[in-house]
């Protein structure tokens, strides 16, 4: 009977988290986040257009990302590495040789194993019967990760090359720039944001695995100790995690998973993922390396070139040792929308809002005038609006009634709306509703730039 019970409330679940992620990709398209990739041609499968709310909030992840890590900090540096890259670096890296043969993708966790290696196959099918899954895998197919593009006009004698599959590579063959023109001293940090490509054999769950996407990262080099380098990873995996606490995700919904040694790329010395519960159940957004010497080790051996570090202090010469942390711009964006997602009765029936950190959402407030037909609050209201445009994204709506608008600005998440009504006119005081607690308070239009300044950057 239990049994029964928990089975049922394991279906009711998973119908209410496919429900609610439904209703997440159908707000996103209709009010203009997300829309599927060359729509009117039919689509092309694991592509995602951000319409022009998406682009704002995905602008605000990166600027979140790019704040906390190289302006908050003294100890790292940006980079913003070439897409395509000469195919060499993907032999050093080991993709090209890695993906070469014909492959099989476990349809549960989406690892890949060569196709002749039965072993392997069985027993990852065995981890996941002792998790109570049965894992089927794909046909076997010759499989390549990195997805092909061929460089140059004439026809014939075009040069093979890829789009990146991971922007990690771009800043461990600029280490020796970066080092020669920045002079940093290890431990210090490449970051990076930037596209990657991979011929994903099954894209889906929304934007959570698409062929193209966009990723950001840190590449840190620290000395080749273990003590040390254990320390920085510990340090950067906290880091990590708060980042996104900070910018919304519930404490109950994120939580750290050690790889298995199964899982874990053979030169990794320890590797971690910060996975978030969303509707599609605990998924990765991140994933923590501490990938010893192996990329610059690679990259001297195949180039040729010495990517070694003098230690002026120590007077020792070695290769430094990477701690990696490497997120998902496009999951990131996911994830801070579904954790935001709400839906809550009101008198009208459900209210639903996206609880956007403010640093997050598309628009930082809304200004009406409250009636959509008098001249003289549509002119106060616009004076308002021109003023604090050019310091905040901003957006004027006039369309309905007041309710309607709260409405539309409450699904898309701005989390202020500013009414202009009768008042404002006698004493300079303008309505400041709040998204979160819908609370109402007044304040003078000239305090509205200090007031929203405070909020959107608390
Ligand atoms: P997965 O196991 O889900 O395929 P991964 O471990 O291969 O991911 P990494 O190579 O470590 O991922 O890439 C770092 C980050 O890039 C991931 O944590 C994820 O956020 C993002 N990412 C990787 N592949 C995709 C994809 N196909 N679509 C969207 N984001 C992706």
């Amino acid at each position: 009977m239990g049994r029964v019970a928990a089975s049922c409330r394991k279906k009711c679940m998973e119908h209410q988290n496919a429900t609610n992620m439904e209703k997440i990709v159908s707000l996103a398209k209709r009010r203009g986040f997300i829309f599927p990739g060359s729509e009117i041609y039919g689509g092309l499968s694991g592509t995602w257009d951000y319409g022009p709310l998406g682009v704002e909030m995905k602008n605000n992840i990166k600027k979140e990302f790019w704040r906390s890590m190289i302006y908050q900090r003294t100890d790292t540096v940006g980079l913003d590495a070439a897409i395509l890259m000469n195919p060499k670096v993907w032999e050093a890296s080991g993709h090209t040789a890695a993906f070469a043969d014909p492959l099989v993708e476990c349809k549960i966790c989406h690892e890949r194993f060569r196709a002749d290696h039965q072993d392997e196959i069985e027993a990852h099918r065995e981890l996941h019967k002792k998790k109570g899954e049965k894992p089927e895998f794909t046909e076997p197919r010759q499989f390549n990760l990195l997805v092909e593009a061929g460089l140059g006009s004439v026809e014939g004698e075009k040069m093979k090359v890829y789009l990146r599959g991971e922007i990690t590579q771009g800043a461990h063959v600029n280490f020796k720039n970066v080092l020669d023109s920045s002079w940093r001293k290890i431990p210090f940090g490449i970051v990076q944001i930037g596209k990657a490509f991979r011929n994903e054999i099954t894209p889906g769950n929304f934007l959570f695995r698409s062929r193209e996407f966009e990723q950001m990262e840190l590449q840190y080099y620290v000395k080749p100790d273990e003590n040390e380098s254990l320390r920085w990873f510990n340090y950067w995996k906290e880091e990590r995690a708060k980042w996104y606490r900070e910018l919304g995700i519930s404490e109950d919904h994120l939580r750290f998973r050690e790889h298995a040694p199964d899982e874990r790329a053979h030169y990794a010395r320890a590797a971690w993922d910060i996975e978030i519960d969303s509707p599609l159940g605990w998924k990765e957004v991140e994933g923590i390396h501490h990938r010893g010497d192996w990329d610059l080790s690679r990259h001297s051996k195949y180039s040729g070139v010495d990517i070694s570090y003098y230690d002026e202090e120590t007077k020792e010469r070695y290769v430094p040792w990477v701690i990696e942390t490497s997120g998902g711009i496009d999951r990131a964006f996911l994830f801070f929308i579904a954790d935001a997602y709400r839906e809550e009765p009101d008198k009208d029936g459900v209210r639903t809002f996206l609880k956007l950190h403010p640093r997050l959402a598309p628009y930082k407030a809304a200004v009406f005038p409250l009636l959509a037909n008098k001249t003289e609050l549509i002119d106060r209201a616009r004076k308002i609006y021109e003023t604090l445009r050019g310091s905040f994204m901003i957006v004027w709506d006039d369309i309905g009634n007041i309710g309607k608008r709260y409405r539309r600005q409450d699904e898309i998440g701005t989390p202020f709306c500013i009414t202009i009504d009768y008042e404002t006119l006698e004493d300079g005081t303008v309505t400041v509703r709040d998204r979160d607690s819908m609370k109402q308070e007044r304040i003078k239009d000239s305090e509205l730039a200090a007031y929203l300044l405070d909020k959107v950057s608390s």
